[in-house]
């Protein structure tokens, strides 16, 4: 048996002309005057029932339509409610005009008193044609429903026992907390903290009310007697807000309030007959029409990702040229000889690394620009509602949908702009799944591949597999959160719609300001720190004996190129034994060997150039020296024509068959062609020069360095942990070079090709690289390739990512599960896709 009460009391509370006298004299018996005019119960009213054995004692409150301090009605009412306490409040609302009456209900709710919502007049609303969906609005709205026609006594019985199932706790009744939104929600907090610390007033008022009522500047209230700082924070609170969002606080509270109920209405309430008439609601019959709305919202989201990325891409590309400028001004002011270490720490580790979160900066701006204005004029309301339905399915909540949207440019803003959930736990899950929206860092990654392994037809169809695979994935794991981790509390929310508002300058700049800023502190604490470990992994342990003397290898190569040289002589009419070209050659290379050692604003540099001229002027002037001379000569011109033709077609990226293209070729050959005919014998021999000799040298040279860089990299700790993971990676038909590339784009996903082309002795290479996707073709089956970059999409984000979800979910442990989690998945999908690939033969 459950504990009774003796006697419960209950204060039946409404907007004027509700019924509630008719109800109050129902359940009474009594006859209290009936009027149908405002103000007719001034003093509240006592009676008293008996409902299936429980005493009730009930009182019938002055109509208001609000409870602030501006009537005598509305001081009655609040005053018997937070002085007497009633066990709980029956709001007698008028269904025929629902919207306005919840007013009322939204501030009771505030009092924290158990509430029972009663549709009255439920006979006229019939008639005016709106119909009601009891349950889902009970839900959005926390507490019990009723329908009634008061005077015709319908429902009265079972007002009583939803009172008395409230007053025993066996139905819920508090209502929902109204968000009232971040702006306002900041100030509230740092009031209520205040008023909680000084415990004032608390044992009979929530703080939380008394900090709203604070702002709403509520006379009563404000006459209490309160110290100087709750006084200051609260002035300074409402200025804040009055700034921003360009109304007083009473305003904004009360256009929340309205919001929370258009949206509960929208949803739950449906009007067959009669016409909604604010502006807002005109507004809304297109916006959040159900056939409309949908592509209405994909219209204004493809225009945010115009903005963000398109326009974004210009200030993206001044910042990128700064930071290379930085890094290439510190490299030449370095003074040489001294720790190379520390500059490479610099330029490679922090300027590299945090230069790489702050090229995002433009996007995560004018992205949060975009979002600003969106939420400010009130829209991205709508857009979560008309997303809602589907969201819902998923388990997520309307909201969720423009984060996930925004990752598919970058997880690092989408995680950010997840702050627009309210409730956390959606807030988690959203974070946690956002990664899975492929990023644009991720298509340098399929871009190198998909050429590579899968013919042009399949091309396009292989990529929009992977990005749906990620979307899939993420569906199916925000189920899984939600049903696993995150139980319950899926429930129906009100998706507030507030009025439609014109945003204000300061508003939105303030918004996107400690958006971006956030952001920026961001990159320079946690990024500065992991672009260092980073760095320190590729870096260390440093290696001193090569498996390969690199050294004795490109001795030998100069060797040969020189004697290469010297076997031109003839075809110029030189003696073989000539030594002018050679030592002219020689002169070149010992200018450049002695060219290394100095900064071009050195003295020494110049030297060595100065050095380089006498010599092949004296070269020039020796008996055998004409022949040089216009060796020399024609070189020069052969060269810079040939300079000139690859600039132009570079800086203009014209593509190979293109009319400009051919054009310039033809003027390049006119002019080749007009040399040659000046002096065919050295023109040949030039050009045998530069493409049999010197071009093969530079480039097995270049393939030198790369070899000891890919030594280094495979002595160091990130080649050593790639190497170490090989066996883990196998079943998934990756190589340890897979692996050491998997570390780098864990520093960010678009490293993941350049570190793949240090394992590969490349050296530089982009996704554009030809020589690498030879290489992995040698390496990889297409299904492994298929394999490598669904591990990619999925697994362990980048940590700029990590470093955001650790940031806005505030612990490391959601951070570390999206990281583990999310690797986990990927291996566990990329096993299974690739194992059964291997059974069916299918991509090998
Ligand atoms: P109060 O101001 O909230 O106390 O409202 P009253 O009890 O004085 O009622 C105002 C008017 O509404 C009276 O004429 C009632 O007869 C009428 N009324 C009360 N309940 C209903 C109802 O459910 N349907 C209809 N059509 N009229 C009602
Ligand atoms: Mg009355």
């Amino acid at each position: 048996m459950s504990l009774r009460k003796s006697k419960i009391t209950i204060a039946l509370a409404g907007n004027p002309n509700s019924g509630k006298t008719t109800i109050f004299n129902k359940i009474t018996g009594e006859r209290q005057h009936v009027g149908n005019y405002a103000g007719v119960t001034v003093e509240k009213e006592d009676g008293e029932c008996q409902h299936n054995g429980v005493d009730i004692h009930v009182v019938d409150l002055p109509g208001t339509y609000s409870l602030t301090a501006f009537s005598l009605e509305e001081l009655i009412a609040r005053h018997f409610i937070i002085d007497d306490k009633p066990d709980v409040i029956v709001d007698i609302l008028d269904a025929s005009n629902i919207e306005r009456n919840l007013y009322l209900a939204t501030q009771l709710m505030e009092l924290n008193i158990p509430l029972v919502l009663v549709l009255n007049m439920s006979d006229t609303a019939k008639l005016h044609g709106i119909e009601f969906d009891l349950k889902l609005l009970s839900e959005l709205l926390g507490a019990p429903i009723v329908t009634t026609i008061g005077h015709k006594g319908k429902g009265i019985d079972e007002i009583l026992d939803a009172v008395i199932s409230v007053a025993e706790g066996k139905t819920g009744a508090h209502g929902i907390k109204m968000n009232l939104g971040r702006d306002i929600e900041k100030q509230i907090n740092n009031i209520q903290a205040l008023i909680e610390s000084e415990n004032k007033l608390v044992e009979k008022y929530s703080p939380r009310w008394l900090a709203i009522k604070l702002l709403e500047n509520d006379e009563e209230i404000h006459q209490e007697d309160w110290s100087d700082d709750i006084l200051a924070a609260t002035e300074k609170g409402a200025k804040r807000i009055e700034a921003v969002l360009g109304d007083s606080p009473e305003i904004i509270i009360a256009d929340r309030r309205y919001g929370v109920i258009s949206g509960a209405c929208q949803e739950a309430v449906r009007l067959t007959v009669e016409a909604r008439h604010t502006y807002s609601d005109k507004i809304d019959e297109v916006l959040t029409n159900r056939i409309l709305g949908l592509p209405i919202f994909f219209v204004m989201m493809y225009i945010v990702f115009q903005l963000t990325f398109a326009f974004g891409e210009i200030p993206v590309g001044w910042i990128e040229t700064c930071f290379a400028f930085l890094g290439n001004s510190i490299s030449y002011l370095w003074p040489n000889g001294s720790d190379s270490l520390l500059l490479s720490m610099l330029v490679d580790g922090i300027i590299g690394g945090v230069g790489g979160v702050i090229v995002f900066v433009p996007n995560i701006f004018l992205l949060f620009l975009a979002i600003a204005i969106l939420e400010d004029t009130g829209y991205m309301a709508r857009a979560a509602f008309n997303m809602d339905r589907l969201m819902h399915k998923i388990g997520l909540h309307g909201k969720s949908f423009i984060p996930m949207l925004v990752g598919f440019g970058c997880s690092v803003p989408a995680i950010m702009a997840t702050r627009t959930l309210e409730n956390r736990k959606d807030r988690l899950i959203t974070m946690l799944i956002v990664p899975l929206m492929s990023c644009g860092a991720r298509l340098p990654i399929y871009t190198l591949f998909i050429p590579a392994f899968f013919p042009q037809a399949w091309q396009a169809p292989v990529l929009w597999l992977i990005y749906l695979i990620g979307i899939l994935v993420a569906v199916v794991l925000a189920k899984l959160l939600r049903v696993l981790v995150f139980k319950g509390e899926s429930s129906a929310f009100v998706m507030e719609l507030p009025p439609y508002r014109i945003p204000t300058l300061k508003g939105v700049l303030v918004h996107v300001w400690e958006r971006t800023w956030l952001y920026l502190r961001k990159a320079g604490t946690i990024i500065l720190g992991i672009s260092i470990v980073m760095w320190a992994l590729s870096t260390f342990p440093q290696k001193t004996v090569y498996d390969f003397d690199h050294d004795a290898i490109s001795e030998q190569a100069t060797n040969d190129y020189f004697s290469a040289v010297k076997s031109l002589n003839p075809l110029i009419d030189l003696s073989s034994e000539s030594t002018v070209l050679v030592d002219a050659i020689r002169a070149e290379y010992d200018m450049s060997q002695e060219q290394q050692s100095y900064h071009p604003f050195e003295d020494g540099f110049k030297l060595a150039y100065q050095k380089q001229n006498e010599t092949i002027e004296q070269l020039i002037q020796s008996e055998e020296g004409k022949p040089l001379e216009n060796f020399i000569k024609i070189r020069k011109k052969i060269s810079s024509i040939r300079y000139n033709f690859e600039t132009s077609i570079e800086n203009n990226e014209l593509e190979k068959d293109s009319t400009q293209y051919l054009l310039l070729d033809q003027d390049k050959d006119h002019a080749l062609d007009a040399i040659e005919k000046s002096n065919p014998a050295i023109y040949q021999t030039v050009v045998k020069y530069l493409d049999d000799i010197k071009y093969p040298y530079d480039e097995k040279i270049a393939k030198i360095d790369q070899a000891i860089h890919s030594e280094e990299m495979t002595y160091s700790i990130a080649g050593r942990i790639g190497k170490g993971i090989e066996p883990v990676l196998k079943p998934l038909g990756f190589n340890w070079k897979i692996g050491t590339a998997l570390i780098g784009a864990f520093a960010a996903k678009e490293v993941f090709v350049a570190q793949l082309g240090i394992v590969y002795s490349l050296g530089e290479t982009n996704e554009q690289s030809n020589a690498l996707r030879k290489k992995l073709r040698k390496d990889f089956t297409p299904l492994a390739a298929f394999c490598i970059m669904i591990f990619c999409l999925i697994s362990a984000p980048c940590m700029a990512t990590i470093a955001i979800t650790r940031q806005e979910s505030g612990s490391w442990k959601w951070a570390m599960l999206q990281l583990g989690g999310l690797t986990l998945v990927a291996y566990i999908l990329t096993l299974v896709i690739y194992q059964s690939g291997l059974l069916l033969g299918i991509g090998i």
